[in-house]
């Protein structure tokens, strides 16, 4: 892991291994695959399929039936396991939901917000280096609580083909209505535009490689997308307080996930932070993720050695992580001065991997810094609002002469009229326009 000795500096985002940016090689890279994909359809994404995945696919459509055989398959243990994380996620997000509300005003106008559910969503599970059931229940479950009727799944085919019976048990339990075997790029851009055997969907969620981020960032506005969610991120914020064994399992939870995933320790020992490097050496020859841990760490592992906890609390303000782990004394005393970071987990009984599957929240989140402006996946991003406007006519005589003045300040002679036409009529005693 590098280290950054911070001294009388704070941390500064130009100091960090990763700032948000996708490389443009993988920009590019996504943009030739969904513009093929647009125009050639189903024709372009078996050519993908085989030359990223090495699967022949000539059906991507899953039969929902394997859903049931999966759940018989994944025996119960693993069953009860989704049905408990299944239920506390639902639980969760069934507290962020939106109601429609109205108001009326004296005279009797109605103003007010309707809200209602998209129609029809894609959610991307990621299966390139790793299975992920748990990503299934964090972007089906939302949807379903807000309303949508056609959740719609894709993921990648495993090398052998077919979709891992983990990930199809857990699309059964949340309840996904269709299943396509189809991943990466490809497959964010047949959700946005569809294909001859894809059909469309209004916003397309989930977390995902480099390539499927990259390739959200490029559909978005042809569809919704909920954030550019890309390789996973944690950063610790330790003091010695903390086991150096727990905080390097911690790091290494995190690491495993992809070679671009990003670790942060943020601390004020440097020999704390040695005995964290000596504990994940100690750990990683275990771990059958070796490569993939290793690779992660010295490429995005970054030690972080702050002068105080004021400094130390500004480096993860800076950082803003996707995941950020509290294992100091005063944890929770800690909490209102963090202020940019996807998911918070205080204190040291809040194992992150406890977030990744039953906590509840959802584990969709901010990376690359976004966490400066965005949210965690929720309810919300699977509904949309309309304003509600219903006028009475003395509410319109109210209304009628600034609008027509605003009107004729911005020149807009036809605005004015629609309003003229209507407080004459209700001026001239006439009971309809
Ligand atoms: P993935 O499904 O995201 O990607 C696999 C697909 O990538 C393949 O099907 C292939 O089509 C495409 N691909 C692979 N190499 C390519 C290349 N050279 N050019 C173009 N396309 C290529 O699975 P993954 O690779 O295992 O990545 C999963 C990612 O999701 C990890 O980074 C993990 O950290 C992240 N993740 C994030 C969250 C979150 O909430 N932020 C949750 C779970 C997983």
């Amino acid at each position: 892991m590098r280290y950054i000795q911070l001294f009388d500096k704070n941390l500064e985002a130009g100091q960090l291994p990763r700032q948000g940016v996708l490389p443009q090689a993988v920009m590019d890279s996504a943009a030739s695959i969904v513009a093929d994909v647009r125009e050639r359809g189903d024709k372009a994404l078996r050519e993908y399929c085989k030359k990223f995945d090495g699967v022949d696919i000539s059906d991507f459509a899953v039969d929902p039936s394997v859903m049931d055989d999966a759940l018989e398959q994944v025996g119960p243990a693993f069953r009860a396991a989704l049905e408990k994380a299944a239920a506390q996620i639902r639980d969760f997000h069934q507290r962020e939901v939106e109601q429609s509300w109205f108001t009326t005003r004296a005279d009797g106008t109605m103003l007010g917000c309707r809200v209602t559910p998209l129609p029809a969503v894609g959610i991307y599970v990621p299966g390139g280096r790793a299975q992920y059931p748990s990503t299934v229940l964090m972007n089906a479950i939302p949807a379903k609580v807000a309303g949508v009727k056609r959740i719609v799944m894709v993921t990648p085919p495993q090398k052998e083909g077919g979709i891992s019976p983990y990930t199809l048990a857990a699309a059964k339990v949340a309840g996904v209505d269709e299943i396509y075997m189809v991943g990466g790029a490809q497959a964010v851009a047949a959700l946005a535009f569809g294909t001859e055997s894809i059909p469309k969907v209004a916003k397309v969620t989930g977390p995902g490689n480099a390539f499927v981020a990259a390739a959200k960032r490029l559909v978005s506005g042809d569809v919704g997308i909920d954030m550019v969610a890309g390789p996973s991120e944690v950063c610790v914020l330790a003091d010695e307080s903390a086991n150096p064994m727990v905080v390097a399992a911690d790091l290494m939870a995190q690491a495993e996930h992809d070679p671009l995933a990003a670790c942060y320790l943020v601390t004020y020992s440097e020999s704390f932070a040695r005995d964290v490097e000596r504990g994940i050496e100690l750990l990683v020859s275990q771990s059958p993720r070796e490569e993939i841990t290793r690779t992660s760490l010295a490429n995005e592992g970054v030690i972080v050695l702050a002068n105080s906890l004021d400094q130390a609390v500004a480096a993860v303000n800076t950082i803003a992580p996707e995941h950020l782990e509290l294992h100091c004394e005063d944890a929770m005393g800690l909490l209102g001065k963090i202020e940019n970071a996807g998911a918070i987990f205080v204190g040291k009984w809040s194992s992150e991997p406890l977030g990744d599957y039953v906590a509840g929240p959802n584990h969709t989140l901010p990376t690359g810094g976004t966490a400066l402006f965005s949210n965690p996946l929720s309810v919300e991003d699977f509904v949309k609002r309309s304003s509600v406007v219903c006028y009475t006519p003395a509410g319109l005589l109210k209304d009628a002469p600034a609008t027509q003045t605003l009107a004729q300040g911005e020149g807009l002679w036809a605005h004015a009229l629609s309003a003229a036409l209507r407080r004459r009529a209700l001026e001239q005693g006439e009971d309809s326009v």
